[in-house]
Parts: structure tokens; C-alpha cells; sequence
């Protein structure tokens, strides 16, 4: 039989969450006698993934051993290069070129960009350090690229960004409408918890292309992109004309006399045109999402979050299952699933645009609170949250922002109109790249390039879509001389002179408590969770979990079953503003920011193309199999009829160009797209070169999903 691979021969295994999407399933990683990951499996009794998981979780390891890791520090030399340095030289330029840029230009002169792909111990401990132990003012994540938009949209409606369910509704409603979201390739877990649904229900997608998850869905409703905030108000207004709302929840509500009023010139007739979908058919789904007795889920993604209206179109929806009763019971909500891995964690840790614990940096209570509990002088903490993500990057081309700091995200490729940042670079004093590759976009222009473990090498938690925190293992040794972020953090401090202040926090676990204790007597209270031992015997835990739950550990599903319906919020229709009603939020529909014209008359989407690739393919480009799996170049899905007059065939290299550049990319005729829109994924690193800088106004969160463009053939001969 020969020699058995070293993989097949594991001695112990341990547990960890997976580092790439939202979903958060917890992996099985089989250790070698040093502690080792050699391998791993899908986790059979975790309450997420039930047994399952997806390419990207099923080769998380691989990257782990890609060769171009960062294994020492590296800093640009005056002929352009990078040379290697030790930490100690790294982190004395570290803080030598930021002290002096807020010597000179003040507290406000840099920012951090940071991500949700790190455990939230890391991120709360780079914000706390950033603004209260550096003592500058602004820094953002990635997660405004994601899921800001729920944020805003939560928070206003429900007074607390509270998303309400748990995934066990996926199993337990009639009805599922999957708004912008193709769960089929961004979320392939959850799509499996939908089929396995006992109750046969009724799935209905909306969205402008018939993804692979329209294709398997009962009904597909293609609307016009950004169609759907109309398409939401008519639904209101045949829901309230019918008289099939449910009065006790709307009893819970305030603002609904005028959202009444204001639905009245929404008819299916008057929105037919700029939704793309026929009065009938409006009318019918109407009926469908008002049934009484049914249960019905909405579930959303960045077809709703990533537009300049996102707010609105997702308060469009939370109003719909306020009005009909469809929210705090089995099966039912308005709920945003969300991107990455600890986007969550971001949402109530990282200290950017809210206060650390879920506070608000306006509220002098909460800023004492965070004082006593973190032991930081009370002067340390701003009374004002950052600039938001668009208006750090604003700020840098104005030359008003000097130094950056980059963790473990890659803006050079992913951010919004992204040609824009090779001049926004040429403005920066300093910008430094912490990451575990030094070949990202944003690390080859670095001045400073600082080598970070990666997942499956430090130890924290994250928190998934459905607010589980479930804990990460340090199963390999990083690379070299690279660190874990954690540690970085605690150098820094150490050479910033603020170290003191996070005396207590001598490894994640120690900061997770300290962090447990500030979330006391807020929505997301997780003061009941003991330790790490805890969230891993219970199968992870969702927040609240306040000191007064004594929910036992439940180590299978099946015995779970029962604790996960309890941790449905809002059963009792009591909401989090001060008055405990659910607020309704509605604005007229704006026009696109860049509609097409006879010059760029193609309307561009952008996307997942793959459940194989995430992002901008930093890690999943690493594995052998997950290439394999899916191109890596971009492609674009254009209708056959629109290609053929164009002359363009199958393969055939194709110009896209917009207001802001052009890519040649191979063409995909797919019939999957509606006339006059095309489609490219979003992992190459030239798709953002064409994006429209437009951005939501309650968020921030850029509109990746629509602009104008022209299409031609690219052919030589
Ligand atoms: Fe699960 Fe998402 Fe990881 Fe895939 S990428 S295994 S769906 S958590």
C-alpha cells in the first residue's frame, strides 16, 4: 500500500472557526504529535456548518505554507527597494515616523485601515491602542466595504445594531425571499441549511441576474438594478390596501401613519417601469410575503448593502416584517447576512465609528464605562467617532491625512475606483502594511511592511452572521519572524510608551474578559460567557449571553435545538430605542449616480464570482485546488444578443471600459444576464479600476453594483 501520507496520521485534534466568510463554521483540524495541523474536516456537531463546509474552509491550511509569506520585517530603502530589518529597528521607525507626523500635523494627520478578518481581541486592541494609547483620532475597516450598511439600518430601526436571527430559521420558514444575495456561491452552507428545510418552502430571489441560486429557487423576480426600493414600497402599499398587516406588531412601531401616506403613490402599476417587474407579479409576491400564519424570512447581502441607498432599501425591508409580524418569531426577519469571518466582531470591537462594547463615543456614560473597565484616563477617549472609510481616503488626497496603517486588508485592490489610490499614495508620508503576504497590492507600495501570523496561527474569537462567537486555535507556528498581530500590538505599545494601559491584556484570552466585562448591561451583553472553555463546550454562543443565562453547554444539535430559539431577538417586540418601539425609516428613491448613456451604455454589476475565491484572492490564489476550481482572471458575463452585436464570441477578449479605465477581459456570453447589463467578479485586481465612487449617505458604504459602461471587442486580427 505503501507509505501512508503524514496527513492521514493525526494524534489529537482540536476545533477553530473558519477565517474567510460570515457563515462561521468550525473545522476539525487533526494535529500531529507536535500540535501541528495536518489536516482537516468539517466540524459533524457544530450548530453552523452541521458536518459541512466549503472549498475555501476544506483548503484553509494551504496558504498557510504559501512562499511568499512575510517572514521579517521589510522597510524601502531611498533606491526604492525593500530591505529586511529586525523588529526592533521595524517597530523604532514604526513609532519614530508617526510621532513625528502628529508632532507636526496633529492628531487627526493618519488613521488605520483595518479588516474583519481578525479575531476581535486584535481589533479592539489596535483601536484602543490607536486612539487611546497613540492618541489619533481616526481609523476604519474593510467591514465598511460589507455590511455598514445593515449596521446603520439595524441601529436606526431597532435603536442597536441587532441582527435577529439565528440560522435555525433558515430551517423553520414557508416563505424565503433572498434579496441580492447568492448565497449558492457567497454563503454555500447557509443555501444547504435552505434545502434542508423540512417545511418544502417557498423560494423566491430577487435580483438582475439569474444567479445559481435564482436558478434553483422557485421564483426569480429579475429587476432592474437598484429597482428595489421601489419594489419595496409597492409591496407596502398593496400590504396596507389589502389590510393584511399584523396590528400588534405595529403597535410596536413608530412612524407608520406617515410611511402610510407616503406608500399611497407607490402602486405595482406606478413603479412597474423603474423596478423592471410587472404589476402582477408585484402584486402576487405582495401576497405571498402578507400570508397569515406563514413565516416569512427576507435575507439580504450586498445587492442591498453595496448602493448609494442601501439604508433605506434595507429599512424597506425591515418595515415589511414589521408590518406583517415577520420578525421576533421562528423562521421569520429582516435579516442581513453578513461577509466576512468577524465582521460582526468589527461591528462591536474594533473602536472606529462606535465606541468599543457597542457604545457611542458621543455618550459621556458610556465613555466613563469604558474608562473605569479598560483602566484608560478618561481625557484618552475622544468624544467623536472616526471619519468613515471614504472620508480617511478623501482626507489623504487632500494631504490632510499623512501616515497610513494597513492591517490585514488590501485597499490597493479592493477599494472603490481603486486607480484613484496610486496618486492618493504619492500624498502619504508614511504607509505601513501589516500582513501575513508582502506581494498584496498595498504591500508593494508600502514604506514599512510588518510580517503577521495568519489564521490557524493565533489564538481569539470571531463572531458570525447570527452573532455566535466561536474561538480560533493556534495550530502552526508562523513563518520566520512573523508575529501575531496580538503581538505586534503589545511591541507597539511597549515602544510607544503606552504599554501600561494594557498591562492586563497579556494574551487574547485575558483581553477577551476584559472586553466581556465592557459589554455589561448593552444589547450585546456576553457577560455570562466564563472563558474560552466555555464558548467551545457550548457549541460557540450567541450574544446576549448576560450573567443571568445558565443555559447549560449543549455539545450536539439536536440538544441545542431549543437554546437557539431562545436566542432569537425580539420575541418579545421590544426594541432597543428609548421609547422600546421599532422606528419605520423611508426616503423617495434617488436617482443612480451614473446611469448608462449612448456614450458608457452598459450597466456594470459586480460580485462573488466563485464559492473557491474570497476577496481579492490574498489567500484562496494560494491553493493548488482552489485554482483549480476557479479562474482567477476576470471575465465578463454579457447577454449572447448583446454580444453578437457587438461581434463579439465566447472567449473572445473583450474592452469594458468606464468614466475612470479600462480592463480587456475574456467574454462569457451568458444568457443568465438581462440586455444592456455585464457582469465581472470582483477577485481581479482590475475590476475596481472601473467603479463609481458613490457611497450611501446614513453608511458610507461604497455602490460597487452599478455603473455606466462601454463594451467592445478587443480582437486584433
Ligand atoms: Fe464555511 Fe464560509 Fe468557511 Fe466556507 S468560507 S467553510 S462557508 S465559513
Amino acid at each position: 500500500l505503501g507509505k501512508v501520507p503524514e496527513r492521514l496520521k493525526p494524534v489529537g485534534t482540536t476545533t477553530s472557526i473558519c477565517g474567510y466568510c460570515a457563515t462561521g463554521c468550525q473545522l476539525k483540524l487533526h494535529l500531529d504529535a507536535s500540535g501541528r495541523a495536518i489536516n482537516l474536516s468539517p466540524q459533524a456537531h457544530y450548530p453552523v456548518n452541521l458536518g459541512m463546509a466549503c472549498p475555501k474552509g476544506w483548503q484553509a491550511l494551504d496558504p498557510l505554507d504559501a512562499p511568499d509569506r512575510g517572514t521579517t520585517p521589510l522597510r524601502r530603502t531611498a533606491q526604492g527597494d525593500f530591505e529586511s530589518i529586525d523588529w526592533a529597528t521595524a517597530v523604532e521607525t514604526f513609532v519614530h515616523r508617526f510621532k513625528s507626523i502628529q508632532q507636526r500635523h496633529g492628531h487627526h494627520s493618519a488613521a488605520f485601515l483595518s479588516t474583519g478578518q481578525i479575531p476581535f481581541e486584535e481589533m479592539a486592541f489596535l483601536g484602543c491602542l490607536w486612539k487611546f494609547g497613540m492618541g489619533f483620532h481616526h481609523g476604519d475597516a474593510n467591514t465598511r466595504q460589507c455590511m455598514a450598511t445593515a449596521v446603520s439600518a439595524y441601529k436606526q430601526s431597532f435603536g442597536f445594531d441587532a441582527p435577529p436571527y439565528t440560522y435555525a430559521d433558515f430551517e423553520e420558514s414557508d416563505v424565503i425571499v433572498l434579496v441580492g444575495a447568492n448565497l449558492c456561491i457567497a454563503h454555500p452552507i447557509l443555501w444547504q441549511r435552505i434545502v434542508r428545510n423540512p417545511r418544502s418552502p417557498k423560494i423566491i430571489v430577487i435580483d438582475p441576474r439569474a444567479t445559481e441560486t435564482a436558478q434553483a429557487a422557485d421564483q426569480h423576480l429579475p429587476l432592474r438594478p437598484k429597482g428595489d426600493l421601489p419594489l419595496y414600497y409597492a409591496l407596502a402599499h398593496c400590504i396596507i390596501r389589502d389590510g393584511r398587516i399584523d396590528s400588534n406588531s405595529l403597535e410596536r412601531t413608530e412612524g407608520f401613519e406617515e410611511f402610510r401616506h407616503f406608500v399611497r403613490d407607490y402602486s405595482p402599476a406606478a413603479v412597474a417601469e423603474a423596478t423592471g417587474i410587472d404589476s402582477d407579479t408585484i402584486e402576487t409576491l405582495a401576497h405571498q410575503v402578507s400570508e397569515p400564519g406563514k413565516r416569512v424570512s427576507w435575507w439580504w447581502t450586498m445587492g442591498v448593502n453595496q448602493s448609494y441607498e442601501g439604508v433605506r432599501t434595507a429599512q424597506a425591508i425591515i418595515n415589511l416584517c414589521l408590518m406583517t409580524g415577520n420578525i421576533g418569531r421562528p423562521g421569520t426577519g429582516p435579516n442581513s447576512i453578513t461577509g466576512q469571518c468577524n465582521a460582526m466582531g468589527s461591528r462591536l470591537f474594533s473602536n472606529t465609528t462606535s465606541l468599543v462594547g457597542g457604545h457611542d463615543f458621543a455618550n459621556p456614560e458610556h465613555r466613563l464605562k469604558v474608562s473605569r473597565i479598560l483602566g484608560i484616563p478618561l481625557d484618552a477617549i475622544p468624544s467623536s467617532p472616526s471619519l468613515a472609510y471614504d472620508q480617511i481616503l478623501d482626507a489623504a488626497e487632500r494631504g490632510e491625512i499623512k501616515g497610513l496603517w494597513i492591517v490585514a486588508t488590501n485597499p490597493f485592490h479592493s477599494w472603490i475606483d481603486s486607480g484613484r489610490l496610486a496618486a492618493l499614495r504619492e500624498k502619504l508620508e508614511f504607509l505601513v502594511v501589516q500582513d501575513m503576504y508582502s506581494t498584496t497590492e498595498s504591500a508593494q507600495v508600502a514604506d514599512l511592511f510588518l510580517p503577521a501570523a495568519g489564521w490557524g496561527e493565533k489564538q481569539g474569537c470571531f463572531i458570525n452572521s447570527e452573532r455566535r462567537i466561536g474561538t480560533l486555535k493556534a495550530v502552526r507556528t508562523p513563518p520566520g519572524q512573523a508575529l501575531a498581530d496580538f503581538r505586534i500590538f503589545r511591541l507597539l505599545a511597549h515602544a510607544w510608551g503606552c504599554d501600561s494601559w494594557f498591562d492586563s491584556w497579556t494574551d487574547p484570552e485575558a483581553a477577551f474578559l476584559q472586553l466581556r466585562d465592557l459589554t455589561l448591561d448593552r444589547p450585546c451583553d456576553i457577560t455570562g460567557i466564563r472563558d474560552y472553555q466555555h464558548i467551545d463546550q457550548s457549541g460557540g454562543i450567541q450574544w446576549p449571553y448576560p450573567k443571568s443565562m445558565t443555559t447549560p453547554p449543549h455539545p450536539t444539535h439536536a440538544d441545542r435545538v431549543g437554546e437557539l430559539t431562545e436566542r432569537r431577538l425580539f420575541a418579545d417586540w421590544n426594541y432597543y430605542t428609548p421609547t422600546g418601539k421599532a422606528r419605520i425609516h423611508f426616503s423617495p428613491p434617488a436617482p443612480p449616480p451614473e446611469p448608462p448613456n449612448a456614450d458608457f451604455p452598459f450597466l456594470l454589476l459586480t460580485g462573488r464570482g466563485s464559492s473557491s475565491q474570497w476577496h481579492t484572492q490574498t489567500r484562496t490564489a494560494k491553493s493548488d485546488i482552489l485554482r483549480k476550481l476557479s479562474p482567477q482572471e476576470a471575465y465578463l458575463e454579457i447577454h449572447p444578443e448583446d454580444a453578437a452585436i457587438l461581434g463579439i464570441a465566447a472567449n473572445d477578449p473583450v474592452k469594458v471600459s468606464s468614466r475612470r479605465g479600462e480592463i480587456i477581459v475574456a467574454a462569457y456570453l451568458a444568457p443568465t444576464m438581462q440586455r444592456g447589463q455585464v457582469f465581472l467578479p470582483m477577485h481581479d485586481r482590475r475590476v475596481n479600476q472601473l467603479t463609481h465612487p458613490s457611497f450611501d449617505a446614513h453608511s458610507r458604504q461604497p455602490n460597487y453594483k452599478a455603473c455606466a459602461v462601454q463594451i467592445s471587442s478587443a480582437k486584433t486580427s
